[in-house]
């Protein structure tokens, strides 16, 4: 097949999807993919429509807008169309955007050019309707439908308390057209849903969909108990109405609205420069997990009308506005290759490399399809196209195959049954989701073990970066741990690019190393399970590793008194000592002075003991503003408090940062006292 068939059945593959798409959002209310995913879907048919134009069908999606109008409702015809918006998906698609204005407009036109030339609003992720007034009445409301025709829902809008019944402004026009944007805020979605869950019905799948289904109510009653809002954002008035000339820019017309009884978002504003308009962008990427209400993005309008007038529309957008929507966490791409990666503990994790793609505002080429388990689930053929997440601070991951979109005959990709770094078989755990290399002295289980080693989370040994792991282990210098303890000027020397000064200070690193505090040596082992805070627990109640071995081999159960621990470490940590070579590890360590014990947990002075700290329990959730997660850590124990990982109705604080998991709503099940990161910053301080 060449290239320019493999894309027009490319193009025939993506409008299946994309009207499919659209029917289940517009018509059933029930969207089945992400909206970020299905607006990479929608660009990728835009670009290849657009190299390939001869391709381009008259009956393409990028030619439509909106839906079909749903069956029980009149229709109505909009006198003035209700066109979508063009998007934009960073900054620089918002500078392309002005530069293209300007242009158009040329810049002669100074009075077109004034100083606030442009207005920034929120993007409310609700429905667009069209109300229509009569001698200051509310004639009629229609949805936005195909953008010529939608469907009457006057009865339902007379619901919506924040629209006028009648305008309120002092000259009554003959006739006004106003256009915003119904929508349910989060505090209504919440209840609505938690009402359709006790009534066993179908829960709604964002407040977007809860708002367009109820517009579309056949029984207005219930519009009435849904709280819908409005706010509006666009209007048109009679050309004898603005004989003062008192409404020639959007934001006076924004105004004016007010004036006619319409909220406005407060959120608007107007924007004299581009400083002020990256600001406004970047400020509410952020801020809109503040507010009640969902929005998807920030639109960019130019704010005079006759300069809208003269930019005017495209097929399906207006030339003088433009969405920026906010990054995608979710996206589809094609697949370009698969690698197997060994990870320290000999896990094989499947990585996909796809075309790059822009995810969570950074571009993205490479995802974990995670294990054996996830990579049989997700069934993945060369070229397919997959849908990459990226939510948070969460490593990207392959969440699924558009099966829809695989091109036919491509093959399967399979899982190595050998190790793809030694080429040993590999192991598989039924009870487990990862498949394993279990040779011990595999070249990737070596290198990730030291890698850990030396990390700044475990012994922080400077000047070890994983280049200069890698010369040292190629040229047999280091394979195991204890070896690093053995190098010495003559052995480094032989290393590339290593000067003097670098050799002494890496030497001073590993031997300062050897007094890291006995919770950093324990989690530096990289036991499988034992993370950082973990190993932290176990330090407390084990003063050192001999009694740590003890307990767990004696099996006695102490272990299990320490908060956190399960089943699940201690597997791990009984499967570590029963191993020959790790007890030998140890011993080696040992014998070049590293030692596993307390002696050196650094003891709080008594003035530096803070009674709001002192022996209290802490666990923190959420992403952090100011402090790294490890850095907090030893700010609260340094001033004698103690971090769990896990919250228990023995915590004594709940840190929260934001985007706080479950523990936010457990703390508050235990009653116990929740501090924002701010409040804790105070106390330390
Ligand atoms: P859009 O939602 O991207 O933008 C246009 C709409 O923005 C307008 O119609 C208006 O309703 C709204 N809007 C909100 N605040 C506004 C403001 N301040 N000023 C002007 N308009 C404002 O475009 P669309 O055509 O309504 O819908 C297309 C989008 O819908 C897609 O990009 C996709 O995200 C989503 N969609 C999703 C699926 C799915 O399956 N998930 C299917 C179809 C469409």
């Amino acid at each position: 097949m060449d290239l320019a068939e493999i894309n027009k059945n490319r193009i025939i593959e993506l409008k299946k999807l994309i009207d499919n798409a659209n029917y289940f959002y517009y018509t059933l209310d029930n969207p089945q993919l992400e909206d970020s995913l299905y607006d990479s879907l929608y660009k990728e048919l835009i670009a290849i429509e657009k190299e390939y134009p001869q391709f381009k069908t008259e009956d393409s999606p990028t030619n439509r807008l909106g839906g079909e109008i749903a069956k029980g409702f009149k229709k109505i015809t909009h006198s003035i169309p209700l066109y979508s918006l063009d998007n934009a998906f960073n900054i620089d698609d918002i500078k392309e955007w002005l530069s293209k204005v300007k242009r158009l407009l040329n810049e002669s036109q100074d009075e077109l050019m004034k100083e606030n030339f442009l207005v920034a609003e929120l993007k409310i992720d609700g429905n667009a309707i069209a109300l229509k007034y009569e001698n200051g009445l509310l004639k009629n409301a229609a949805t936005r439908g195909d953008g010529s025709e939608g469907e009457d829902i006057t009865n339902n809008v007379k619901r919506i308390k924040s629209i006028p019944l009648k305008l309120r402004c002092e000259k009554i026009p003959q006739w006004l057209e106003v256009r915003g944007e119904a929508f349910i805020s989060n505090k209504s979605f919440k209840l609505i849903n938690q009402h359709r869950e006790r009534n066993n019905e179908q829960l709604f799948a964002n407040p977007r969909n809860a708002c367009a289904g109820s517009l579309r109510q056949l029984d207005p009653k219930v519009v009435a108990q849904r709280n819908l809002d409005f706010f509006a954002y666009q209007v048109y008035l009679p050309d004898d109405y603005d004989i003062d000339n008192n409404y020639i820019d959007h934001w006076d017309r924004l105004e004016f609205l007010k004036e006619c009884g319409f909220k406005i978002n407060e959120y608007s504003s107007q924007i004299y420069n581009e400083f002020e308009l990256i600001n406004y962008c970047n400020l509410w990427e952020k801020k809109r997990q503040n507010i009640d209400f969902e929005t998807d993005g920030v639109v960019i309008k130019v704010n005079n009308i006759s300069a809208q007038n003269i930019l005017g529309f495209t097929q399906k957008a207006p030339r003088w506005a433009i969405a920026l929507k906010y990054p995608a966490e979710e996206v589809a791409t094609k697949i370009q290759s698969l690698d197997f990666q060994v990870g320290r503990s000999g896990n094989v994790t499947p990585v996909a490399n796809f075309d790059p793609v822009q995810l969570a505002g950074t571009t993205v080429s490479r995802a974990t399809l995670h294990n054996f388990d996830r990579f049989e689930q997700l069934d993945i053929h060369e070229f397919d196209t997959v849908v990459v997440r990226k939510a948070g601070e969460i490593i990207p991951e392959v969440v699924k195959v558009i099966k829809e979109l695989r091109i036919k005959q491509s093959n399967k990709f399979n899982f190595p049954n050998c190790c793809p770094t030694c080429g040993k078989e590999l192991f598989k755990n039924e009870s487990e989701a990862a498949t394993k290399c279990i040779n011990h002295v595999c070249p990737s289980i070596q290198k990730g073990a030291l890698k850990h080693w030396v990390s700044k989370s475990a012994m922080n040994i400077d000047g070890l970066g994983i280049k200069i792991i890698e010369q040292l282990f190629e040229a047999n210098l280091i394979k195991t741990v204890d070896d690093l303890y053995n190098l010495n000027i003559e052995k480094l020397n032989s290393i590339e690019r290593m000067g003097e000064k670098s050799i002494n200070n890496l030497l001073l690193a590993i031997e300062a190393s050897k007094k890291k505090s006995w919770h950093k040596k324990l989690y530096a082992l990289g036991i499988n399970h034992i993370g950082e805070v973990t190993a932290k627990s176990i330090s407390l109640k084990f003063k050192n590793i001999e009694l740590l071995k003890e307990a767990t081999l004696s099996k006695k159960d102490n272990l299990s008194e320490i908060n956190g621990i399960g089943l699940e470490i201690k597997d791990s940590l009984e499967n570590w000592f029963r191993n020959k070579d790790n007890l030998n590890l140890i011993k080696n360590l040992q014998n070049k002075g590293v030692e596993f014990k307390e002696e050196y947990i650094k003891k709080i002075a008594p003035e530096e003991i803070n009674a709001n700290f002192h022996e209290k329990e802490f666990v923190i959730t959420g992403t952090l503003k100011s402090y790294t997660r490890n850095t907090l850590i030893q700010k609260i124990e340094e001033k004698g408090g103690v971090v769990k990982s896990s919250l228990t109705k023995k915590t004594n604080y709940l840190i929260v940062g934001e985007k706080p998991g479950s523990k936010f709503d457990k703390a508050k099940e235990f009653k116990i006292n929740i501090l924002k990161e701010e409040d804790l910053i105070k106390l330390l301080n």
